[in-house]
């Protein structure tokens, strides 16, 4: 095992969309002190793919303060070695070399906080942004959190089901999302997010004033660049 990685069973693998898993992770006791996270960091993977070693970072998707295990979830990429190993070749009970968390991207809760979180995420880059969300909502109950999640269709859209129970229980979370191709009938938002979508749905749907709000963006590279 390369230096800096631990040996950690797969507890539980569930498939999300066609194209995209989530992993759970089952952290030995002994080494839970080192695997304690933040809300937005990632984990390192080590895999030996093909005969070479591939190193991949995946952010985690679950709450460090919900009592869930540690959880990531993996679009596949096409052509990709590392999404596409974890979404067609790991099952539960194998052990993977996994680094413990790192990542500055991450949300410090405060009980006295009274915050309105922007959170704009696209496609895979919904995983540090629930764990965002979940963390705020329980750990801030006088702040907002604000999601709005771009896809390519309403099947892609990973965590949908959890993501709208969020929505169902907390009246401080709303969500929006936006489709760039939508398959049948959708009544929601279309297209890429650009500048002015952005805008429109803050103002909007949101009735948000841009500069009392904190922005988490992750997404592919031309919705950051918005
Ligand atoms: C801090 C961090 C956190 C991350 N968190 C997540 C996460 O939670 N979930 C997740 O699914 N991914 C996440 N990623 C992306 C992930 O690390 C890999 O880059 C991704 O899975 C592709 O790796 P691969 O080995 O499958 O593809 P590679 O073999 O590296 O690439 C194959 C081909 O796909 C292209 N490609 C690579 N990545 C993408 C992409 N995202 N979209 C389109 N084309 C691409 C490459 O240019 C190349 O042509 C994160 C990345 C970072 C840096």
């Amino acid at each position: 095992m390369p230096a800096g990685f631990y040996a950690i069973p797969i507890a539980k693998i569930n498939r999300e969309t066609s194209d995209a898993v989530s992993i759970t992770f089952d952290v030995p006791s002994l080494m839970a002190g080192q695997y304690q996270y933040k809300a937005g960091q990632y984990l390192t993977f080590s895999a030996i793919i093909d005969g070479e070693e591939v190193r991949r970072s995946y952010s985690m998707s679950s709450s460090p303060v919900t009592g869930e295990q540690i959880t990531i979830a993996v679009k596949e990429v096409e052509g990709g070695k590392m999404s596409t190993y974890l979404n067609r070749n790991v099952k539960e009970g194998d052990v993977m070399d996994i680094m413990p968390p790192m990542g500055k991207f991450v949300l410090e809760p405060s009980a006295s906080a009274a915050n309105h979180y922007f959170l704009f995420g696209g496609g895979s880059g919904i995983t540090p942004l629930i764990s965002i969300a979940k963390t705020a909502l329980q750990e801030e109950p006088n702040s907002y959190c604000y999601l709005v999640y771009a896809n390519r269709d309403e099947d892609s859209i990973i965590f949908k089901d959890e993501i709208d129970a969020l929505a169902a229980t907390y009246d401080n979370f709303k969500v929006i999302y936006t489709l760039d191709n939508p398959k049948g009938a959708w009544m929601g938002h279309r297209g890429f997010l650009t500048k002015e979508t952005v805008s429109e749905i803050a103002r909007q749907e949101l009735g948000l004033n841009y500069p009392v709000a904190q922005y988490y963006t992750c997404g592919p590279s031309p919705m950051m660049d918005v």
